[in-house]
């Protein structure tokens, strides 16, 4: 049995301006101990699948359907005193902005040892010994001193660093983090993701890692699903992806990642923005943006296939997927890319961004 099953899931928000399909018929598992990525630009509907499994969708949002099932037992279905059980005690989440998660008018350590206490039933003295043991596991030098230090006297990484620490002190058995190191240099960032992936193989802890960068996948996750409008459009083994990506979208993306030391503003090969979700595009909602589209894919949605077989790969067991009328053998000209991977850079590719003026290579 997996440890996460997402089954058809469909989260809507109702708002002023209409009704807004954030996440979109969804499916995805994930495995113990494994690190899943979840990809794509905001919007895509990747923090709203994360808070779906927290169970913290809020007014206007509703989760629609689908099922969540956690360790076999649907999350949905559960009261709200099982449900805070599980969060915290078995899935914990860390957001991109340690500083809102940490309180001002506290010591870093004393929220911790409070989290400790709370989901761990210890006494004062024996959370402090687990709280000083999570600061130094998590890479915070002197943790000792430092646990009496308030959040202002860390530096942004060490903020995280704590988050990291109070999120793993109930150990949890899945973590979510939210572009977890989007705000910090890239030296810190290339630090935290080693530890978290160090910590979560040393406590066996599966990861959902959301981010907009597949770099930073690349370096942490077994396996990657890519979203875009509030659905997955590629599903792949994280080298799959990397080597043979599939999708037009992942091909856009790969081609702006940066390289370490580059702060260009990513995303920047791919045209044009994320479209409204009030009013998807008919067909493919990707079309408008895609190099590679041709009429039949402003009026055909495509599913989820198997892009060697061309089966269906909608299915929570789908290890490849891709959501693009190639598979159905739709498109007259089809889809013409290169990847090139660039020595040196390890998984970090350089997929040869297809022309948007339509100038295929
Ligand atoms: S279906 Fe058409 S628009 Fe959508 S990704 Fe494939 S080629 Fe591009």
């Amino acid at each position: 049995m997996a440890l996460l099953e997402v089954n058809d899931l469909t989260v809507k928000f109702y708002t002023q301006e209409g009704v807004v399909t954030a996440v979109d018929d969804l499916s995805y598992r994930i495995e113990r101990g494994e690190k899943f990525g979840v990809v794509g630009e905001s919007g895509a509907g990747k923090s709203v699948t994360a808070l779906s499994l927290m169970r913290l969708i809020e007014s206007p949002g509703r989760i629609e359907s689908g099922e969540i099932l956690f360790k076999g037992e649907d999350l949905l279905e559960m009261s709200e005193e099982e449900i805070r059980d599980v969060r915290g005690n078995e899935i914990a989440m860390i957001f991109q902005d340690a500083q809102t998660a940490l309180n001002p008018v506290y010591t870093v350590g004393e929220q911790i040892a409070e989290a400790v206490r709370h989901h761990l039933d210890y006494d004062d003295e024996e959370a402090r010994e687990r709280t000083i043991q999570l600061l130094d596991t998590v890479g915070i030098p002197e943790a000792e001193s430092r646990y009496s230090d308030y959040p202002h006297e860390f530096s942004g990484g060490m903020q995280q660093r704590a988050v990291i620490a109070m999120a793993l002190s109930c150990d949890p058995d899945l973590l979510l983090c939210d572009e977890p190191t989007t705000a910090l240099d890239v030296t810190i960032e290339a630090q935290i993701l080693e530890e978290l992936e160090s910590l979560a193989d040393e406590f066996d802890t599966a990861i959902q890692l959301i981010t907009h960068d597949l770099g930073v996948v690349a370096e942490v996750c077994d396996r990657v699903m890519v979203m875009y409008a509030g659905s997955p459009v590629e599903k792949a083994p994280v080298e799959e992806l990397y080597y043979d990506p599939k999708h037009p979208y992942t091909v856009g993306l790969m081609s702006s990642i940066p390289r370490v030391g580059d702060r260009r503003e990513r995303l920047q090969t791919i045209p044009g923005t994320m479209p409204d979700l009030v009013e998807l595009p008919p067909g493919c909602s990707f079309h408008p943006r895609c190099p590679y589209a041709e009429d039949v894919c402003t009026k055909r949605e495509p599913p989820l296939l198997n892009p060697e077989t061309g089966r269906d790969a909608s299915g929570t067991d789908a290890e490849r997927a891709a959501a693009c009328l190639e598979y159905t053998g739709e498109l007259q000209e089809g889809l013409d890319y290169e990847v090139e991977i660039r020595e040196g850079h390890d998984t970090r590719a350089d997929a040869t961004a297809p022309n948007p003026e339509g100038d295929r290579r």
